[in-house]
């Protein structure tokens, strides 16, 4: 072959590996992983029956085993995070998907969204009612199209398009949720929710978030959290970490909790501990709730400063532990 042609197809596949590196920047390729999850944070009192704190616990170990084993197999954080919120999505306990809270007319509206720490790429819905899995909308969202957040009956027709069956609202009436709303309604107050969420560092050095949920309970139709909200409930960059949060979406949103985080650790040099210190104890208030955070050599935070938070933890060095309070 004449050797300039050579040279000039060499040029270019190596052009082709510096794009594709560009775009997916892996930060450390330590070959360790961590999963870190929460199924939400508020008033969790420690007069909870015994049998109801193992039903929390098992679901907890439950999700976090489905998330380990994608990740022991080398799969990707965005799939484990995925993967662990569906499961969430599909017990009644957690206030997403199919246990989704009431709102104050007394139907159910949905919120997701979904980050990829490698190259920020992100997905949202906010206020769908007939969506079994708004997580995997909001990854759907990420990936096949050129938006970042879509919101109710747009959300839906995208969906329908997807293939995504629709379901009707009513299927998220349980007994759980209509006998909380009429407590809500009688005290008015915020209470514990049970938003999902889940962040991971896989072993390719690669971070993602994700969060769930029916919002508020009681919320007036159209109210939208901090949960859908790319940089106030979720947040992902390799360069610094994966956030996911629970509690009252309106402060989170007011004080972007996610990103502040990442900024934190990229702007002002803090590790994740003390990004983490700094806004549960300083930006946030007293009840206010909590989140998870990882970063990109497998650190973990989980702060809140309410009551509980159902959480829970595994990495590749064996740590694997739910909790709920402090
Ligand atoms: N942050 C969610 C919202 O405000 C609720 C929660 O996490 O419990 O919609």
């Amino acid at each position: 072959m004449n050797p300039f042609r050579s040279i000039l197809i060499i040029v270019m596949l190596l052009s082709v590996v510096f794009l594709a590196i560009a775009q997916h920047p892996v930060t450390s390729n330590t070959g360790r992983y961590t999963i870190v999850l929460h199924g939400g944070a508020g008033n969790i009192s420690t007069a909870m029956p015994d049998s109801t704190r193992r039903s929390y616990t098992d679901a907890l170990a439950h999700a976090l085993k489905i998330g380990q084993s994608i990740l022991d197999t080398s799969g990707t954080a965005l799939d484990a995070v995925e993967q662990v919120i569906r499961y969430f999505e599909t017990d009644p306990q957690f206030n997403a998907g199919i246990g989704a809270v009431y709102t104050a007319d007394g139907t159910h509206e949905l919120d997701a969204s979904i980050m990829d720490g490698r190259d920020l790429s992100c997905g949202a819905v906010a206020g769908v009612r007939q969506i079994a899995h708004p997580i995997s909308l909001s990854r759907m969202v990420m990936e096949r199209t050129k938006h970042v957040l879509l919101t109710g009956e747009g959300a839906e027709r995208f969906a329908q398009r997807m293939g995504v069956p629709l379901v009707p609202n009513t299927i998220f009436n349980t007994q759980k949720r209509a006998k909380e709303i009429e407590e809500y309604k009688q005290r008015l107050e915020k209470e514990k929710n049970g938003t999902v969420g889940c962040v991971a560092l896989d072993r390719h050095g690669n971070l993602a978030a994700g969060t769930s949920t029916g919002g508020m309970p009681g919320k007036m139709p159209g109210r939208v959290g901090d949960s859908p909200i790319i940089g106030a409930g979720t947040y992902a960059n390799n360069k610094t970490c994966a956030v996911s949060g629970t509690g009252w979406g309106e402060k989170f949103i007011k004080q972007g909790v996610a990103f502040t985080m990442s900024a934190l650790m990229e702007f002002k040099g803090m590790t994740l501990a003390e990004a983490a210190e700094e806004i549960i104890s300083k930006r946030l208030e007293s009840n206010d709730g909590g989140f998870i955070a990882v970063d990109a050599k497998g650190n973990y935070a989980t702060p809140f400063n309410a009551h509980g938070m159902f959480r829970g933890v595994a990495t590749s060095d064996g740590v694997f532990e739910v909790t709920i309070w402090k």
